[in-house]
């Protein structure tokens, strides 16, 4: 059994200082009933909690570090670049190398502009749309995430395309009531709301590959027909790529689907585990932001040179040239990834356990139930008590995993062949304990 004695002692002082004893709610390890782990490093594939166990890591910082932890290059940049000064408030020409960077993989962002967090990219593509269209409402979809800025903080009760309702308490209902919240990959849903209101709706934002209700792929044509309705209706589609960007694959999924989105929000990979995300599009469109145009939107720290350094140095990876005979860097990430997810579904067949699991590139998840997942209906409808004995067992095994089924999971080009083989030997230990 592991000792994890001193994470328990750290999360009771915790808890004294902050609320729920963390700093971003899902850290809290609620949804499983556990004690979260206070981490001390992480190198590679690899984390080490305070107690001095060790484990293979799969949340990666939900996300960001797809180099995995403390790759070299990138603390090599970093530990320069810190010499010169951590912030100026000014340009530098971090930022436009970063830019440019990214528009060499998503080139529907003509131009960018950087931010600190998912949360702000969101919000400023959504304020932006408003700018631009004039229009009031917005469309979200039930179970996808785009941070926690009060109009995005909405979801529906049912089924149907209805007005939303505040899922926080704080957010007004007026804010709430000028988002509209519909399910996910339901033809019938989108189309009535663009039908019945389409002339006043500035954007439709969703997750293209959704992670935030466990890892939920669009339907065949799902992405279009939403490009298709909005087009119609002179609406924007914004794609929130802050997960699934340079992970569903490097041109995140609006190149996996080929589809044209007018705004993209990026983040997490872009900062290369410090905080950056970015949003951007059709230059018409971003030239409305201030100071080129009249939508306000500012930030202190936003283009930060060291976090611009790490997001360089992490997409010089990704975009490097492979070695002769090598996949490149993000197709190498997809076929482990795979191979990961194949050895899981083997385990759970064997242990007569149904799982229904997904995969996009580099990322991937697993529900418990024994039909397919399509949209935060079946999500919720997967069992909860099977998955927490799994990540208990997982835990045990020395497999870190995010500490909810409605998370997604991600690798890095930093776990290895015998990380995938004893994180599957873990897997079959972990379906044989809910089978028990
Ligand atoms: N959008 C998506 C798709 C996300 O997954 C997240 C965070 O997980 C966000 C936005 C918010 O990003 P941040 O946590 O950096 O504010």
């Amino acid at each position: 059994m592991r000792n994890t004695k001193q994470s328990k002692a750290a999360f009771a002082e915790a808890k004294e200082y902050m609320p729920g004893g963390v700093n971003s709610p899902v850290r809290s390890f609620a949804n499983v009933g556990g004690n979260p782990l206070f981490i001390a490093r992480a190198e590679g594939s690899h984390i080490h909690d305070i107690d001095g166990n060790e484990y293979i890591d799969y949340v990666g910082s939900w996300g960001p570090m797809i180099v995995g932890h403390a790759h070299p290059q990138v603390v090599s940049a970093l530990q320069e670049a810190v010499t010169r000064g951590t912030s100026y408030g000014a340009p530098t020409l971090l930022e436009t190398e970063l830019a440019k960077l990214v528009q060499s993989v998503y080139p529907t962002i003509e131009v960018i502009r950087m931010v600190n967090s998912g949360t702000e990219a969101t919000m400023s593509a959504l304020r932006l749309a408003r700018g631009y269209t004039g229009r009031d409402k917005i469309v979200k979809f039930i179970g996808c995430y785009h941070g926690h800025s009060d109009s995005l903080l909405v979801s529906a009760g049912s089924g149907m395309a209805t007005f939303g309702v505040p899922s926080s308490p704080g957010v007004t209902a007026g804010t709430a009531a000028d988002t509209i919240a519909v399910p996910y990959n339901d033809e019938d849903a989108i189309r009535s709301v663009m039908e019945r209101e389409g002339e006043h709706i500035a954007a439709v934002i969703v997750e293209p590959v959704a992670g935030n209700m466990g890892l939920v792929l669009p339907r065949q044509g799902y992405l279009a027909l939403l490009r298709e309705l909005t087009q119609k209706h002179g609406t924007l589609l914004i794609f929130d790529e802050v997960m699934c960007g340079f992970r569903a694959s490097l041109g995140g999924a609006q190149a996996a689907y080929g589809i044209r989105p007018d705004l993209t929000c990026l983040g997490k990979i872009i900062g290369g585990g410090l905080p950056v995300a970015a949003y951007g599009g059709r230059r018409e469109i971003m030239e409305r932001i201030s100071p080129a145009g009249p939508v306000y939107q500012a930030g202190t720290l936003s283009g930060n040179p060291l976090a611009m350094t790490a997001g360089i140095e992490t997409l010089k990876i990704l975009t490097a040239e492979p070695e002769e005979g090598k996949a490149d860097y993000s197709r190498e990430l997809t076929i482990k990834t795979k191979e990961l997810l194949l050895g899981w579904q083997r385990a759970a067949k064997d242990a007569g356990v149904p799982i229904c699991a997904h995969q996009a590139g580099s990322m991937f998840g697993i529900f418990f139930i024994d039909r397919e997942v399509y949209d935060y209906a079946d999500a919720e409808a997967a069992d909860q008590e099977a998955f927490r004995i799994w990540f208990e067992t997982m835990l045990d095994e020395g497999i870190y995993l995010a500490p909810s089924q409605f998370e997604t999971l991600f690798l890095s080009g930093a776990h290895t062949d015998a990380d995938i083989a004893q994180t599957i030997a873990a897997a079959e230990k972990g379906f044989v304990a809910v089978k028990k």
